[in-house]
């Protein structure tokens, strides 16, 4: 044995003890499980408490952004000498989607590349580049069911698909082929906790779904849903839906969203990411019809856009944990503690275009920058009223 591995069981037994002085639960990310437990095993085997009471609790954290909508006045700005650089933009934001263990973005339009031909609204064409920015912010995980997904065809999609696997970044509700789309997304974490993410959208602005071709972008459909909800249950602890529905610009949900988070809810979705209004709409906890609870915010607003009116510049990161406690061999795994980050999309003249977090706003940034943080809170906590902001 090296001096290492003699300090490092030395460490493990003095934990031991302290777990079996204590009794108590534990939260310790770095604990190997069955080996603590395999020491505590053969350390006390005549002692008075028996193995089933020890309890390690593992938990991390997700956070998800809402719309990334490139318009030209978004790219136009990235442009560097050789290519696109939206890094810049996110620069802000980088450390709160960093911080998190998993990080999942709505790429509302593809990222088909310059080959095809840029484009904007309303059929929206955008530069590789704008994955490379979300995978050095820290985004693990992007959706890409949503009524832009078809714009540029199925060419796009694909050219987009091929530079999320380039990049190795995981990507849910569009796919490469039918067997692309049964192998459902579960990011495993070096936590032990997995997490399955899904992704649907209410339509294609009208663009047909090619015929046999139904891999390329899911539908809401609800018997598809409760199939694949139910899939992912038995393949992940926890089930994340990524759901694009709702009215534009109207800053509650309606009541065709609230049935769909309820049926989802029923059907055992641990959590529900919104979008598609480009606004914001609250955070809520819906109990499930076996009395559970799923976490929703039923809109994320634009992350990153083009667009101009106040509540389209305000989005957010919303921030959730997940924790997952064992104890002899039972498993209990808890979503909880949901918080959020305001942001605001700065931007003068259609350039110089940047996140910024709400409660770093100056008055230069955004005049009376401090009472519209305010409203906005007000607004996402209408419903979770201790839900708390990320200021820090
Ligand atoms: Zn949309």
């Amino acid at each position: 044995m090296t001096r290492g591995k003699v300090i490092k069981v030395i460490l493990l037994l003095l934990m031991v003890v302290i777990l079996v002085s204590c009794g108590k639960d534990i939260s310790e990310g770095n604990i190997d499980q069955n080996r603590t437990a395999g020491s505590h095993a053969g350390k006390t085997s005549d002692s008075r408490e028996p193995k089933e009471s020890i309890e390690i609790t593992k938990e991390i954290s997700i956070t998800a952004i809402g719309d990334m909508l490139i318009h030209n006045s978004v790219y136009n700005d990235a442009k560097v000498k050789q290519g696109y650089d939206f890094k810049p933009m996110l620069k802000r934001v980088e450390p709160f989607l960093s911080d998190a263990t998993i990080s999942i973005a709505n790429q509302e339009t593809m990222i088909g590349g310059v080959e095809l031909g840029l484009s904007s609204y309303p059929t929206f064409n955008s530069p590789t580049e704008v994955g490379d920015a979300l995978k050095w912010a820290g985004v693990d995980v992007v959706s890409l069911a949503n009524n832009h997904t078809l714009d540029r065809g199925e060419e796009a999609i694909q050219r987009a698909i091929t530079h999320w696997e380039t990049i190795d970044m995981m990507y849910t509700g569009a796919y490469k082929n039918s067997q692309d789309r049964d192998r459902v997304r579960v990011y495993e974490t070096e936590e032990g906790i997995s997490v399955a993410f899904l992704s649907y959208t209410y339509g294609t602005n009208g663009i047909p779904v090619p015929v046999g071709r139904d891999y390329l972008v899911n539908l809401i459909d609800q018997e598809l849903i409760a199939r694949e909800i139910k899939d992912a249950k038995e393949k992940a602890d926890v089930v994340v839906l990524s759901l694009h529905f709702g009215n534009e610009y109207e800053r509650m949900p309606n009541q065709i969203q609230k049935d769909l988070v309820q049926f989802v809810a029923d059907q055992g979705a641990d959590v529900v990411v919104g979008h598609h209004p480009h606004v914001l709409q609250p955070i809520d906890w819906v109990t499930s019809a076996e009395g559970s609870r799923t976490l929703v915010v039923y809109s994320l607003g634009n992350f990153l856009s083009g667009q101009d009116e106040f509540y389209r510049q305000i989005g957010g990161i919303f921030k959730f944990y997940i924790s997952k406690t064992t104890k002899g061999g039972e498993q209990e795994v808890k979503v909880h503690s949901p918080e959020f980050l305001p942001t605001y999309v700065k931007y003068s003249n259609w350039q110089d275009y940047e996140v910024i977090p709400m409660y770093q706003l100056t008055d230069q940034d955004l005049p009376n920058a401090s009472k519209h943080y305010e409203e906005i809170k007000e607004h996402m906590s209408i419903w979770v009223p201790d839900l708390k902001f990320i200021e820090e």
